[in-house]
């Protein structure tokens, strides 16, 4: 439908986010201390650069896991994909994506600042395939044709954790609601299709959790 999220947006893009010194970014974190932790790291390396909220974090490392919550009728749904660094840290991240375009005025909408569908980031769906809110249900084409400022496009949120070993990446994927943590279907789904490739994932996974 789209491009992969977890590919490399255009370096222009990125450059606006681009942070020169990302040595104290994760203080708790030293890599030249522990070094690969939790043994070595399989599968193909490459150049990933993922969205965290407004900035990127990249990194040279491997995907272990993706999976998504879409079904052909979506119009919210969430991706949820893991990765190991080359020096062993764990790499989740989601992402709540939506292909929903509103009329300018719509009441679902009021109170909020959308961006027009024109300027959205190259990562978030295209106008051509966007599809309409079931409340103000715009025609996206010809209405952004005549106005490119009606028409509005929900954004995707993006959540980056970084992780020193498996057991803390678990932990990172529990998710919190009313005070209940959880783990999601989804990040079990990711968890497990992760542990298929890297042993220290399998191996947290099959530790009894003490509670
Ligand atoms: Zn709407």
């Amino acid at each position: 439908m789209r491009t992969h999220p977890d590919e490399s947006p255009p370096d222009s893009e990125i450059d606006g986010h681009s942070n020169s010194d990302h040595s104290n970014m994760y203080p708790d974190i030293d890599p030249a201390e522990h070094g690969p932790v939790g043994g070595p790291v399989n599968g193909p390396m490459r150049r990933i650069k993922v969205r965290d909220g407004i900035r990127v974090v990249a990194f040279t490392g491997t995907l272990l896991g993706h999976i998504t919550s879409e079904r052909p009728d979506s119009l919210h749904w969430t991706e949820l994909s893991i990765y190991r660094k080359e020096d062993g840290l764990f790499i989740a991240h989601r992402v709540g994506v939506s292909c929903v375009a509103h009329r300018a005025d719509c009441s679902a909408i009021e109170g909020k600042n959308l961006p027009a569908v024109a300027d959205m980031k190259s990562d978030e769906f295209a106008t051509e395939d966007r599809r309409p809110c079931p409340v103000c249900r715009p025609d996206i084409a010809s209405e952004a044709a005549a106005d490119p400022a009606s028409i509005r496009g929900e954004t995707d949120r993006h959540w980056v954790g970084i992780c020193k070993d498996a057991f803390s990446l678990i932990s990172a994927l529990h998710t919190n609601r009313h005070g209940v943590r959880s783990l999601s279907g989804l990040a079990s789904a990711a968890l497990s299709q992760a542990a298929e490739h890297d042993a220290q994932i399998a191996a947290a996974l099959n530790t009894e959790l003490e509670v």
